[in-house]
């Protein structure tokens, strides 16, 4: 296994020959029967939710599930495995006991995922709640230091993913990122998630091929490319900086088929896994959209 390194090349890890593609599996039942979904689906990657997202308690995996975990996941070669934190979690919160037990049951969770020899978490930015986006940054920074000290022999890394900028969330500009990472005593587990809905909801308009250079150039010199580890390959519902956050089908939302097809096959991205959290609206969706994201990849 390799030592995830955030620095490192995510290149050098994987088939460049193809994309890394896969799903959000969002499946009930034992952890490892999402690797069963993903693979029926021919992906090489997936994500799944870390614990139930709407509640606090999670029940321990046992050390067999967690074992068949591991053996389905190398028979199945998926590879990167990413862990979306619970909803719940708010590390920017102005409520002391929110706070702190949000950044305990992120150390949970980082915890399980070492367990499971997953690759990655990814999380929100947190929501300031009408304090202010300076205070909110601060207090996200200070919590992520202290998850980093508190796991610092975990190989899991820390995706920051951007956010539509809905409510007080904070992370919809990418100066928050680069402001939290410099704030954070050690860097080198952390990086970012791109999710492509959150980015135009936000107001960038990567539909076109203009804004899209636009928002990756602002990435790269904001923060550095190399920490983008995570694409969420989606399709947005609603107009450019609406501020909600909903997804879309690929191709039938306001970034539309041209602009998912340029997202795919950008050289800058190209070679960073994506992930579908496209609308489930039945048990073929999943399989749709992934038909048109290989279809819209040109290899
Ligand atoms: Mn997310
Ligand atoms: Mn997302
Ligand atoms: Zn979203």
């Amino acid at each position: 296994m390799v030592r995830t390194v955030i620095d490192a090349q995510t290149s050098a890890r994987y088939n460049l020959k193809a994309m890394i593609l896969g799903v959000h599996v969002s499946g009930s039942g034992k952890i490892y029967q999402a690797l069963d979904i993903a693979h029926k689906l021919k992906c090489q990657t997936m994500q799944i939710f870390s614990r139930n997202p709407l509640q606090w308690r999670a029940t321990p995996l046992s050390p067999e599930d967690i074992e068949e975990f591991k053996l389905r996941r190398k028979k199945f070669k998926i590879d990167p495995v990413f862990i979306h934190i619970s909803y719940l979690i708010n590390l920017a919160s102005p409520n002391p006991r929110l706070y702190q037990g949000s950044i305990r049951a992120y150390v949970e969770d980082i915890q399980e995922a070492d367990k499971l020899k997953a690759d990655f978490i990814v999380t929100h930015m947190g929501s300031h709640k009408e304090t202010s986006e300076e205070a909110g940054i601060e207090r996200l920074t200070q919590a992520l230091n202290k998850i980093l000290e508190k796991t610092k022999d975990s190989r899991v890394g820390i995706l920051l993913e951007n956010t539509s900028g809905s409510g007080s969330w904070l992370g919809y500009k990418f100066v928050h990122q680069k402001e939290i990472i410099a704030g954070l005593k050690e860097k080198a587990r952390v990086g970012l998630c791109l999710d492509t809905a959150h980015a135009y909801l936000a107001g960038y308009d990567i539909a076109a091929k203009e804004g899209l250079d636009k928002l990756l150039a602002e990435i790269d010199s904001l923060i550095g490319l190399k920490r983008l580890k995570l694409i969420h390959l989606n399709d947005a519902y609603g107009k450019l900086a609406s501020h909600y956050d909903r997804h879309d089908h690929i191709g039938k939302g306001a970034i539309g088929l041209e602009g998912m097809r340029r997202i795919i096959n950008h050289p800058k991205l190209k070679n960073i896994p994506m992930i579908l959290e496209t609308p489930k609206d039945n048990e073929k969706s999943d399989a749709l959209n992934l038909a048109l994201v290989r279809k819209l990849s040109k290899n």
